[in-house]
């Protein structure tokens, strides 16, 4: 399994927006890895995990194409995570499509590549906003298909299990544990800490990657988002449960510039507690 991070920043992206706090004027000093835009990820080319409005330039510069997406799985429909205006782009009248490209010129797009039928998963929350998008027109070749915590499906060739998280609210939000011949990962954004139940289900698994939102680093009160402390007390607990191994791939994203050091210092800041820092364009096989 490969996992491409198009994004690892929080709703506000890194440098944050509208602030020049010194985090934020490091980040644009230094750029690099410490420029994160809004949280999105591939698997294999064909599985996206979120869809937030810069998830197609960010595909763009690292030269990711996405027009061979079979399944999105979003697990929540903050604004960051879950831009259906994406979706409209896939509409086109289906005429045209498989015409010469010289021929399509003066036919009008906005696309003129065949696309695979592209499945949205999500929660309740997610299927309201899909809907005007996709119900309209059978030409963007997307449907919704609404996901329950526990419940296992095929998403193409991999089993996903979603997990609830308490962002917002219980349930508002879902983590996927993914599965694919004998590999797993955990993509868990936005969750804040788990109910015991779904803690229980979240260690009844071994993973071969673990991938976390580490949003509110280094401040411990806020609530709904994960901090450094507790992406330390999660992996121990995962340790503990013999999920992971001491060589697991424990992976923080979806970092806010104003409790997350830049990425040139916090990564020597978490490494000595086993776990690393994407950044975007990273890329990481297991
Ligand atoms: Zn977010
Ligand atoms: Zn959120």
């Amino acid at each position: 399994m490969k996992i491409t991070f198009l994004g690892t920043g929080a709703g506000e992206s890194y440098p944050g927006l509208w602030c020049n706090c010194p985090h934020c004027a490091y980040a644009r000093l230094h750029r690099g890895r410490n420029i994160r835009a809004n949280s999105c990820a591939v698997v294999d080319d064909t599985l996206m995990l979120d869809m937030g409005p810069m998830a197609f330039d960010a595909a763009a510069r690292f030269g990711v194409d996405l027009t061979g997406i079979t399944h999105l799985l979003v697990t929540h429909n903050h604004e960051d995570h879950f831009y259906p205006m994406h979706l409209h782009w896939r509409e086109v009248n289906e005429d045209y499509v498989s015409l010469p490209y010289e021929d399509s010129l003066d036919k009008g797009g906005p696309r003129f590549t065949p696309l695979p039928e592209l499945t949205v998963c999500g929660n309740r929350y997610v299927e309201k906003t899909v809907a005007p998008y996709i119900d309209q027109s059978p030409s963007p070749h997307a449907h919704f298909q609404l996901i329950k915590e526990g419940e296992m499906f095929m998403a193409g060739p991999y089993r996903v299990t979603p997990i609830c998280g308490n962002h917002h609210e219980r349930g508002f939000s879902h983590s996927y544990v993914i599965s694919r011949d004998e590999k797993t990962l955990l993509y868990a954004l936005d969750t804040g800490t788990y109910d015991p139940d779904m803690q229980s289900l979240l260690l009844s698994f071994r993973y071969d990657a673990i991938v976390m939102e580490g949003t509110t680093g280094l401040n411990e009160q806020y609530g709904g988002h994960m901090c450094l402390q507790n992406n330390r007390i999660y992996r121990q607990l995962l340790l503990e449960h013999h999920c992971i191994e001491e060589e697991t791939p424990f992976v923080l994203t979806h970092m806010s510039p104003h409790w997350c050091p830049p990425h040139d210092q916090y990564v020597d800041m978490v490494a000595p507690y086993g776990l690393t820092v994407a950044y975007d364009g990273m890329t990481l096989s297991f």
